[in-house]
């Protein structure tokens, strides 16, 4: 399998041996993996919210019902805490100080959490719907006069939490539903719902993947999945290392930088004016990333040199919030050689990583990082790894892989569409144009390549100013501009894919 942009896993780097001793040798090549209510603040009455909750007829119809469904609310009030979602509270009067830690704080921060809960719920449920729009889309001179009520700028006064609720809502009514079975652009997709939770979880124990002293569940957490990856990888028992990093550039500049050091050790302590100049070797069709480690890591863009790859990795990036859906961010470096990560990057700050403490001190991963504090990005992972089991990620996979298959073969049929690759799809990428008949009738050469790289970009603008499916364009080398379809949308069937063409050539034909 060759590297894929999109697919999020890279095997990066071959470090083993330098072509000349002021050469590093990268071979990057693949591993396999592939309405609220809005209220005018008027006459506000200081009440608790739990005296100013109204509920209505239907309400107490529904919850009588599920009293009697579930038999164990046996009162109006406990059926009322379970069932908050359907009764509307006034928050017009309240504001974030008086939610927890606030005294008698709590009811309000229930109400208030159960609230957006709602807001979420709905959210949810709409973006995954067929049919529904992708994008509401403005530009951004429209965001910045204000819209309908929903203004970006910061006050001096608190605003109540009415208005915030308000904001979360349009936040999201204005973004992207990259979860929607429609969309089909870059780089992540779908919405997995225990992910989701995970992502949740993550955030109310807002805690720091430094020390096992403050997160001792997350880290052993970490290890396992680590070394389940490893696994995978066929990497030996002995061998294996690895960290979850803020995305796989960040995943792929760990790699730079190992390398770079492993070679030349000098390099972390006393610069790179202590060694000789260095080149970088990667892949014709690594990801960017690549280049940009070089610039960062003071190597230079311009020493980096295109090869066409071979088999030897020492390290992997695997980033499960591309195909495998967990929710952004998640990714990890995963190296070879045990011990590299922890001799780079280490400075053993006293303040965090005291070598006295009472437990096994190799738990204090943190030293391994080129961060100090790090987001706890594993439980999400670990959770739906739970949920779906090895063999539901397999599944989830290959799903995507048969929807690339399914519109190559469609495309293949049509007149008016014409594939950028001839084979079959490798991986989950599809690249194809959409042919105007205007475009049809002009004999190949560079008049209808110049008229056909400006139809993409059209589509798009249409495409994205109507909203009901999103995907992207680019040229490559001497290819004019093309539309690149990447399946990673575990929601996205066939009648998605049958969408997206009706929709291009219903916006494209006239072009
Ligand atoms: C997405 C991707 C990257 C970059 O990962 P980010 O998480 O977006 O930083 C690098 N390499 C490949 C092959 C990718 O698909």
């Amino acid at each position: 399998m060759k590297v894929s942009q999109e697919t999020g896993s890279e095997a990066n780097i071959g470090f083993g041996r330098a072509l000349m001793p002021s050469y590093l040798e990268m071979c990057p090549q693949k591993a396999a993996f592939s309405s609220f209510r809005t209220q005018p603040e008027t006459h506000c009455s200081r009440l608790s919210i739990g005296n100013i909750m109204e509920f209505t007829q239907a309400d107490r119809q529904h919850l009588d019902k599920s009293k009697q469904d579930t038999g164990s609310l046996g009162n109006t009030d406990d059926a009322l805490k379970y069932d908050s979602g359907r009764v509307a509270h006034d928050f017009s009067c309240i504001h974030s100080k008086d939610l927890l830690p606030a005294e008698e704080g709590e009811e309000a921060t229930k109400h208030f959490l159960q609230e957006l809960v709602n807001i979420l719920l709905d959210y949810i449920s709409k973006s995954l719907k067929r049919g529904s729009k992708v994008i509401d889309f403005h530009y951004p001179h429209q965001f910045k006069e204000g819209l309908e009520g929903f203004s970006l700028e910061l006050p001096d006064q608190p605003d109540n939490l009415e208005q915030l609720l308000v904001d979360c809502r349009d936040t999201l009514k204005y973004g992207v539903k990259t979860g929607n079975p429609r969309f089909f652009n870059q780089l992540s997709t779908g919405l997995d719902i225990i992910g989701l939770a995970g992502e949740w979880l993550t955030s109310t124990a807002n805690t720091n993947m430094v020390t096992y002293e403050i997160s001792p569940v997350f880290i052993l957490m970490e290890e396992v999945v680590l070394r389940k990856m490893h696994s995978i990888i066929g990497w030996q028992e002995e061998d294996g290392d690895g960290i979850f990093c803020p995305g796989g550039t960040m995943s792929n500049l760990y790699s730079v930088l190992l390398a770079r050091f492993h070679l030349f050790p000098a390099v972390k302590t006393h610069g790179m004016s202590a060694i000789p100049r260095l080149a970088l070797f990667t892949s014709a069709h690594s990801h960017y990333s690549i280049k940009k480690s070089a610039a960062v890591l003071g190597i230079g863009s311009e020493n980096v040199i295109v090869v066409r790859c071979d088999e030897r990795a020492h390290s992997v990036t695997w980033n499960p919030h591309k195909m495998m859906g967990v929710p952004l961010q998640c990714s990890a470096i995963l190296v070879k050689r045990k011990g590299l990560l922890q001799e780079c990057n280490q400075l053993c700050a006293e303040y965090l990583f005291q070598p006295d403490k009472h437990y096994d001190v190799t738990y204090d991963i943190g030293d391994k990082a080129i961060q100090c504090g790090r987001h706890v990005d594993i439980f999400k992972l670990w959770l739906m790894w739970k949920a779906k089991g090895s063999e539901g990620f397999e599944a989830q996979v290959n799903h995507c892989l048969e929807n690339a298959e399914y519109l190559y073969y469609k495309l293949k049929r049509r007149a008016d569409f014409q594939l950028v690759f001839k084979g079959k799809p490798e991986h989950s990428n599809v690249c194809f144009w959409y042919l105007p008949k205007r475009v049809q009738n002009i004999p190949p050469g560079p008049e209808r390549d110049r008229e056909l790289h400006m139809v993409a970009p059209k589509i798009k603008t249409k495409m994205m100013e109507e909203g009901f499916t999103m995907i992207g364009y680019q040229p490559l080398k001497n290819k004019v501009n093309f539309f690149r379809c990447v399946f990673s949308n575990p929601a996205t069937q066939r009648e998605d894919v049958d969408f997206l063409l009706v929709e291009i050539a219903r916006l494209g034909c006239e072009l």
